[in-house]
């Protein structure tokens, strides 16, 4: 009994998530409106609807995220270096 107790450690951990809400931590920020979360506790992977609902990472979620992620990178590549702020 005791090691039946012992491998359901992940199945009780998960247990604790959904009594007590899982505790996400920011992992990658996206951009403005997105990032990407961990739970500390269980490792289920999130990120945020266009609401700032927390929704689970799906392989699908991930790859949008990924998009978003260089495009913004791309967007403030293009502002930083071919519209510099003028000089005063
Ligand atoms: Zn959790």
């Amino acid at each position: 009994m005791k090691l039946n107790y012992l491998t359901q450690g992940l199945v009780n951990k998960n247990y604790r998530c959904s009594l007590l809400g899982h505790r996400f931590v920011e992992t990658k920020k996206i951009n403005i409106h997105f990032s990407e979360y961990q739970c500390d506790v269980c490792k289920l992977q999130a990120t945020n609807d266009s609401r700032g609902q927390k929704i689970t990472l799906t392989s699908k979620l991930k790859d949008i995220n990924e998009t978003l992620f260089y495009l913004n990178l791309k967007k403030q590549f293009i502002s930083k270096f071919y519209f510099p702020k003028k000089e005063q």
